[in-house]
């Protein structure tokens, strides 16, 4: 028999640990405080539709490895996301395309040549891209930065878009083309029967022991120093009682409502910019499974943001990066005593689900 290995947090990065370790002979108890597995990717049938609970989870990727790993536990559907965000009494397309600025303008460019003309009439000249606020001026100019990012953003994360940090922009990519799918991985699937039921074979292992309801600060001592490593993967502050100061993370309240009709919008998503709308999107999740058997009644999501509750996002700001770098320090130093950290809240990153496994492959694997 190999280590005895505690893993705090049953979501898609505990998972990806708890299993690969299992494979390479080790012993896992995986706990997490939740009543359920599959930390936020966590999804159940409610009234015969598959229900996100912490909000839509599209998966997508580059990385083939992890993409071979997930195929072992579930099979695959293909799904290409698509965004629309309502302007007014108007939908366009998101990310922001040809189509989008025809839509917005009335125009009839037909060429990434001619949109790059277009935008560059629009996008004010900034010299040094400091925020996201910047970045966005200077590539779509005010008109569009106005319509379709100011308010979401300001909504999101619950502070002007001129002082969020510049990094955010690699999730707002522009494209020159009509390409209207949100994501543009060469892997865009959803796994059959959902996010938890592949947590669940993940963890079903001989190997493997779970605990649900087992909160890692109420265990005793004696009870951790029984296991030779410990992975954690919940906020790494907590771990370290904030002694360096808490880190700031954006956190969502999600109203379901079950309406009686067939469908409710004409896409998954709907995003809502406007600063008098309360929340940010609407999703539909029946449109994430097309192959479901049709019911005459469909369940939403509204997404309200704020700023206490369940961590979802790290707010990117240059004060939360310096606080991390001091727990990540220490985080280096308990790796000696063979505790690691790892996922989204265990390093202070918002990790698509992809990274995330492709972070607990690099980790097993240096461990194991
Ligand atoms: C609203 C939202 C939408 C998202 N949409 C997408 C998407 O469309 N596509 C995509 O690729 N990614 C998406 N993500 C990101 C995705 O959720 C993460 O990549 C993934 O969940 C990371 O898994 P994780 O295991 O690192 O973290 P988590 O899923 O957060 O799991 C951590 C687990 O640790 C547990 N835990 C914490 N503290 C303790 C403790 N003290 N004791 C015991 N257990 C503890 C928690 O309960 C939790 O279950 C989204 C995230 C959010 C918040």
């Amino acid at each position: 028999m190999r280590n005895r290995v505690l893993i705090v947090g049953a979501g898609l990065t505990g998972a990806t640990l708890a299993n690969l370790l299992a494979e390479k002979g080790h012993k896992v108890l995986v706990i997490d405080k939740r009543s359920h597995l599959a930390g936020n990717c966590y999804d159940q049938v409610r009234e015969q539709i598959l229900v996100s609970r912490y909000g839509a989870h599209l998966f997508h990727t580059n990385d083939q490895a992890v993409w071979k790993f997930l195929q072992k536990f579930a099979d695959w559907r293909t799904y290409e996301h698509q965004v629309l965000t309502r302007i007014n009494d108007q939908s366009v397309t998101l990310p922001v395309n040809i189509n989008t600025i025809n839509q917005l303008f009335g125009l009839k460019v037909k060429t990434g040549e001619e949109m790059r003309h277009f935008l560059s009439k629009q996008a004010l000249p900034i010299k040094k891209i400091n925020s996201l606020a910047d970045y966005l001026l200077s590539n779509v100019g005010q008109a569009i930065y106005q319509k379709i990012f100011y308010g979401y953003s300001r909504k999101q994360w619950g502070i002007d878009p001129a002082r969020l940090d510049v990094s955010l922009s690699s999730r707002l990519p522009i494209r020159y083309n009509f390409d209207n799918r949100y994501f543009t991985d060469n892997y865009q699937a959803l796994p059959v029967g959902g996010f938890s039921t592949l947590v669940k074979k993940m963890l079903d292992h001989p190997k493997i022991e779970v605990k649900l309801k087992k909160d890692f600060f109420k265990l005793t001592k004696s009870f951790i120093k029984d296991f030779d490593k410990v992975i954690y993967t919940g906020p790494i502050d907590q771990y370290f009682n904030y002694r360096h100061g808490r880190l700031e993370y954006r956190s969502l309240k999600f109203i379901f409502k079950k309406i009686e009709q067939e469908f409710f919008q004409n896409n998954a998503v709907i995003n809502y910019p406007d600063l008098s709308v309360p929340y940010t999107r609407i999703i539909e999740f029946k449109y994430f499974d097309p192959s479901a058997k049709p019911t005459k009644y469909t369940i939403i999501a509204k997404e309200y943001p704020k700023s206490k509750g369940e961590p979802y996002y790290p707010v990117p700001r240059a004060r939360n990066q310096r606080v991390l770098a001091k727990y990540l320090a220490e985080a280096k130093e308990l790796e000696k005593k063979g505790v690691y950290f790892a996922g989204r809240l265990g390093t202070y990153c918002y990790l698509n689900m992809d990274q995330a496994v492709t972070g607990a492959m690099k980790l097993a694997e240096r461990i194991a």
